[in-house]
């Protein structure tokens, strides 16, 4: 029996895995819950899976909880530091990481630390803090599973014998004979919008992903491709990868999730439908499997799988993260801050579409890149970016 604490258990992710566990219930039991500020829905999953604890990031919310469970035998704890201490819990063997943005960082690296089994669905925390992430997961003898659909495809892309040395840290795609990852990308609603209308394109327009039923931010994300931006980043630290071993091929279907290609010409596919219950059983099972009550793919109903290059005109995002890459230190740090303030900005009607991609470039401009060798340095990278993205929301303001 697998003991699971899921951080975010309120989210889109959250309820796809315990939407996986509901049909699993022999091998898992909920040991930690944890939400931002909805209570409410804390309170039914709480009910339904009794955790021992349940954490809530509001305070006033963790109270209001606390008053609707008093009845049960359940804890119910408050703040960011319940969340690091619910995912270093030593009953919990496996824990989700699944809190969107820079928020879920520090419990994640909590869980890092502790040496647990990681399912790594906040990719924010691994760009925020790449190379110290890794260092974590290689010195505690952690294992960090990749819950992005892409990344999750690219694991089950590689060879078995190595893939326990691949998931602690321990070893990069080259010494696989792996060339290339072609990581795919639907290219989000506005892939075929005209470039003159993008600019008044609406938060509910960016949120209508054709193929996934995702959060908000991570919706807006794909829309301007940031999010394949981050996952290219994401790819670099999960693999080892060098940036020239990287491609992004938009694949609109959604159907392959990812390939590899080997240096005997061989590519390597996996495919499905798009639904994170597959990715999250994968890595909830990882070595075996279990059901995810996803169907299988009918072949007879595919129309084409197409591909296409990334057009970096219309989805400049792409552009910053492969310049953050290269940079290295504190840009991709400052990319992942300045997004989530321009996200933030464009979905509460202040900020038009086309301008995310500005505030990020202006902030970037006036980064100085330092090294960010300790969480210290990364959080202070962190600060000063969404200061200085706020100052240049007000150049931009609609
Ligand atoms: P959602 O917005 O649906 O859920 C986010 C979760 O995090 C909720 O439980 C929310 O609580 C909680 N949360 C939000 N802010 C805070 C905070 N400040 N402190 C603590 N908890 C907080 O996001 P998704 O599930 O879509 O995404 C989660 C992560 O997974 C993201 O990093 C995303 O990039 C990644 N991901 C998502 C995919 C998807 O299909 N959705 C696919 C691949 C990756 P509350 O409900 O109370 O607000």
């Amino acid at each position: 029996m697998q003991q699971i604490c899921i951080l975010g258990s309120t989210g889109s992710i959250g309820m796809n895995t315990l939407s996986v566990l509901d049909a699993n219930t022999d091998d898992y039991q909920v040991i930690a819950l944890t939400a931002n500020k909805n209570s409410q829905r804390l309170y039914e999953q709480c009910i339904r899976y009794k955790p021992r604890y349940a954490v809530m990031k509001d305070v006033d919310q963790a109270v209001h909880l606390g008053e609707m469970l008093k009845n049960y035998k359940i804890e119910v704890l408050a703040g960011d530091e319940a969340l690091e201490t619910v995912a270093a819990l030593p009953e919990v063997d496996t824990v989700m990481c699944a809190i969107v943005g820079a928020a879920g960082l520090a419990s994640t690296l909590s869980a890092a630390r502790a040496g647990k089994k990681v399912l790594l669905a906040n990719k924010e925390a691994l760009v925020m803090s790449g190379a110290l992430f890794m260092d974590e997961i290689r010195s505690s003898g952690a294992s960090l599973l990749p819950i992005d659909s892409e990344h999750n495809a690219i694991f089950q892309c590689i060879p078995n014998t190595h893939s326990d040395s691949l998931i602690q840290g321990q070893c990069s795609i080259t010494e696989l004979g792996i060339e290339k990852i072609l990581l795919t990308g639907s290219g989000g609603p506005f892939r075929q919008t005209s470039l003159n209308q993008l600019s008044s394109m609406t938060p509910e327009q960016a949120c209508a992903h054709p193929n996934w039923s995702m959060g908000q931010k991570i919706s807006v994300d794909s829309a301007t491709m940031m999010n394949k931006g981050m996952e290219y980043i994401e790819a670099r630290w999960l693999f080892s990868a060098t940036a020239e071993q990287i491609e992004i091929v938009v694949h609109p279907q959604s159907v392959i999730h990812s390939m590899v290609r080997y240096k005997d010409g061989s590519v390597l596919a996996q495919l499905g439908l798009p639904d994170m219950r597959t990715p999250i059983a994968h890595a909830l099972a990882y070595p075996d499997r279990i059901v995810s009550n996803v169907k299988g793919v009918d072949f007879t109903q595919l129309s084409a799988l197409t591909f296409e290059r990334p057009d970096e005109q219309r989805f400049p995002c792409l552009r910053i993260a492969r310049e953050a890459l290269e940079v290295g230190g504190s840009a991709s740090t400052v990319l992942n801050a300045a997004n989530e303030i321009a996200v933030d900005a464009f979905l509460s009607n202040q900020l038009k579409f086309t301008d995310i991609s500005s505030v990020i470039d202006t902030t970037m401009s006036k980064m100085t890149n330092t090294v960010v060798d300790s969480i210290e340095l990364i959080l202070e990278a962190d600060s000063w970016a969404r200061r200085e993205a706020t100052q240049a929301l007000l150049r931009f303001q609609s």
